[in-house]
């Protein structure tokens, strides 16, 4: 298991998702950002907006997964 955070995963908080997989870190993030969303808390709306611009581009969001999942991939494992 690994560990990231809210932030880490380009949210807006330090709540903790672990997991085996970058995917499945990635749906928690987003499940997440989801529920934060319909809070209408407003520093996840804006970090939101942020993703939503890079994903207006196919390579950026391409990119951004990537490096995101290198960087899953360099984080030691949870004791
Ligand atoms: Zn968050």
């Amino acid at each position: 298991m690994k560990t990231m955070t809210c932030k880490q995963l380009g949210g807006a908080c330090d709540r903790e998702f672990h997991a085996n997989s970058f995917e499945e870190i990635a749906e928690q993030s987003k499940k997440h950002g989801m529920e934060m969303f319909q809070k209408g808390d407003p520093e996840h709306l804006k970090a939101m907006n942020e993703m939503k611009e890079i994903m207006k581009t196919p390579q950026a969001m391409k990119d951004w997964f990537e490096n995101k999942r290198k960087e899953f991939d360099g984080l030691p494992d949870d004791k």
